[in-house]
């Protein structure tokens, strides 16, 4: 029996990558098997070079579980190993600075198992003991076993094997009981291995008999050789997505639309991606697409390898030549990963134009499932956004769709304003802001309808990137003013007709500060009073609820705009009604306030001209007596004014009347709007 050391320059490396790998223990099966498979595929290629000229036989890799010894094996009938190679590949493990490096990345058990080439180590994870009984598939080669125990001290001696290939047996242990249970190692199995190209048998095939679960001689495969995306596409039948994409996720609704890749130069890449329907909530739509190296499983975290909107999709994607062992960092910036990333953020366009210029219809009705994803790409990648705006749509509030050219052509001429710009009008909600959108249609605009997630988002965006144009949303201003076309606005009341009505509305606001009065000729036939919340305040706000960083805008309170309609026959009404009750008091005051104001210019204008040691402390006095006066009639007239409108019911069904329009009417003030509108009927 030879007796050696294994030649690491780390004294004992074991008890360190036991440490650093506790978190993906899992993955000690994974190697092995795929170990085991690239032994059978190397054993194919031999034969099929005719430099094997054996009987391949069953190649079937086999994974037993021993829970009384405690052991796992896995068995192939691939190539083997002489023991120079034994010593080659499984001794001599090219440690240089192995120190250093596990310290960078301790946190990486991939990192670390792929930069030493530390697969079949892994195993050292979870066993105290692993056996490797091996015969090269070269004649005249003897089988041999080779065993250690963790530290770096190993035997290796001569022994027998039926024929060709390699058991490697783990002695599992304590802490790693789990690794014994069937279910456990079928969970693992099915993750990593289930697309494996060479069967692998995990115990027999079960089946009911006399209600009972008994197990039959067939072995059990866990896996299918030749998963969809190996096939070429021409040979694929569109059923046949859809059935592995049920496979792939058994509770998903069904995908939209499907992606092939096959990509064999400059890289290597196959992969189905599906469009999945995307609900509300984006962040439980991530995360779904499979890696997978040469048909076995990597990771399902794309992150780092596909931009951030296409982890939307599901799917597989399978590339040899994506480094999986390296760091996150390291993968961001390697060329290839770049290449396959933005390749498949082509090939992705590519397919939503084709769909969308083979099939309108189709492409226009799953359009609002597919919104979210597109909009996502938009916004936050350039080159999909200069893609993507030749095919992805608006859609107006009767539901028609448009691109974006489209669009501009048919709002061009009713939808530029006085300066020239282009505007867009949008409801979030159809329902809420019915009326506007009934006045917007009335004076023959078009509105568009954005109630995604991600909408403000998009808005905020997509008015960056479109020229001369901007949006605002039905609601944001009177109709007249939502696209001005003139600089003349009308107004046919006087400063005073307007300083009376403005504490006429105020009295009846409950929350006064945060409405600002002011005054529009909108026609008869408009609305008495309208309620409007700034496109600019309104989405400052939406934006620091969504977390856009203008928190600042979160903290304000809802500022609304309150427009009385100048026109409106109830708006003049009450002009006479105040006129008639208070229009003495109101004009004596006013008058007063007047004479006094005068007399303050005056002495004003004369101090004005002095130096301050120069004025008089009695005329300083006189100015704020005088200032004091005006305010006090000032205040006075307000207050009578404020007064007459809490009494006036017709002002109060008014703004009552705007707050329902715009569904801000609840509760108790909503009853007694009732209560009071049977009233006024009566
Ligand atoms: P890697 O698989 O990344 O090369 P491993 O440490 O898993 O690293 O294996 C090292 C080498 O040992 C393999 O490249 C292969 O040459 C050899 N080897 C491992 N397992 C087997 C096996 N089941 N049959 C034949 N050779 C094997």
């Amino acid at each position: 029996m030879q007796k050696g050391k294994i030649n690491v320059t780390t004294e004992n490396i074991f008890p360190i990558i036991k440490k650093f790998l506790y978190s993906d223990h899992e993955i000690f099966l994974r190697e092995l098997v795929s170990n085991a498979v690239d032994a059978t595929q190397k054993l194919k290629t031999l034969a099929s070079v005719g430099d094997y000229k054996g009987e391949l036989g069953d190649l079937t890799i086999r994974i037993n579980v021993d829970k009384n010894k405690k052991t796992i094996t896995v068995s192939d009938a691939g190539i083997g190993m002489t023991p120079a190679e034994i010593e080659k590949y499984i001794n001599e493990i090219a440690f240089s600075s192995a120190e250093e490096f596990m310290e960078k990345y301790k946190n990486e058990s991939n990192a670390i198992i792929g930069h030493f080439g530390l697969g079949f180590y892994s195993t050292f994870m979870v066993a105290d003991r692993v056996e490797l009984i091996t015969q090269s598939w070269k004649e005249d080669e003897k089988a041999h076993k080779w065993s250690c125990d963790g530290s770096p001290e190993f035997s290796l001696e001569e022994t027998s094997r039926e024929r060709r290939g390699t058991d490697v047996i783990l002695y599992l242990d304590d802490d790693s009981a789990e690794f014994l249970e069937e279910s456990r190692i079928n969970e693992i199995l099915n993750k990593y291995c289930r697309f494996l190209p060479i069967e692998i048998a995990f115990g027999k095939e079960k089946d009911w008999k006399d209600g009972k679960e008994v197990e039959t001689d067939k072995d059990n495969i866990i896996n299918e050789t030749k998963p969809l995306w190996t096939i070429p596409p021409a040979e694929v039948k569109e059923e046949d997505y859809l059935e592995f994409y049920r496979k792939l996720y058994p509770v998903a609704d069904e995908p939209l639309f499907n992606i092939h890749l096959n990509v064999d130069y400059p890289f290597n890449l196959t992969g189905i991606l599906y469009f999945p329907m995307i609900k509300n909530n984006v962040e439980v739509q991530k995360n779904k697409i499979q890696l997978y190296s040469n048909q076995v499983f990597i990771t399902d975290s794309v992150e780092d390898i596909v931009p951030e909107f296409l982890t939307l999709l599901h799917g597989v994607l399978d590339s040899p030549d994506i480094p999986l062992n390296v760091s996150r960092s390291y993968l961001q910036s390697d060329s290839n990963v770049k290449k396959i990333s933005s390749h498949i953020m082509k090939k992705v366009a590519d397919k939503l134009e084709e769909i969308f210029k083979n099939d309108r219809a189709q492409f226009e009705k799953k359009w609002d499932d597919l919104k979210l994803f597109i909009h996502y790409g938009m916004i936050t990648e350039e080159k999909f956004y200069e893609r993507a705006a030749k095919f992805a749509l608006l859609k107006n509030t009767d539901g028609k769709y448009f691109t974006f050219d489209e669009y501009e052509k048919l709002i061009k001429g009713e939808q530029t304003d006085k300066d020239k710009q282009l505007v867009y009008l949008y409801a979030t909600d159809k329902n809420q802001q019915y009326s506007y959108i009934e006045s917007a249609k009335a004076k023959g605009y078009d509105v568009l309808i954005f109630d995604g997630q991600l909408d403000v988002h998009f808005v905020n965006h997509i008015e960056t990137k479109l020229k001369d144009s901007r949006f605002a949303r039905v609601d944001s201003d009177t109709v007249e003013k939502l696209i001005p076309k003139d600089d003349t606005a009308r107004d046919n009341l006087s400063a005073e007709q307007k300083a009376d009505l403005t504490p006429i509305f105020q009295s009846q606001l409950e929350k006064s500060e945060n409405f600002i009065v002011s005054f529009e000729s909108m026609g008869e036939g408009a609305q008495p009073v309208v309620i409007t919340q700034s496109e600019f305040m309104r989405r400052m706000k939406d934006m620091s609820e969504l977390g856009g960083g203008a928190a600042f805008y979160g903290a304000m309170p809802d500022s609304y705009n309150l427009i009385v309609n100048a026109d409106h026959p109830l708006v003049i009404r009450i002009l006479e009604k105040t006129d008639k009750k208070l229009g003495k008091q109101v004009g004596e005051l006013r008058e007063g306030k007047n004479k006094i104001s005068k007399e303050r210019d005056a002495l004003q204008k004369a101090i004005d001209g002095k130096k301050d040691e120069e004025v008089a402390q009695a005329e300083k006095d006189k100015l704020e007596e005088l200032n004091k006066e005006i305010d006090k009639l000032e205040n006075q007239r307000i207050e009578k004014l404020k007064k007459h409108g809490k009494s006036d019911k017709l002002v109060k069904q008014l703004i009552d009347l705007a707050l329902l329009a715009n569904n801000m009417l609840k509760g108790e003030d909503l009853a007694r709007f009732v209560k009071r509108s049977v009233e006024m009927i009566r």
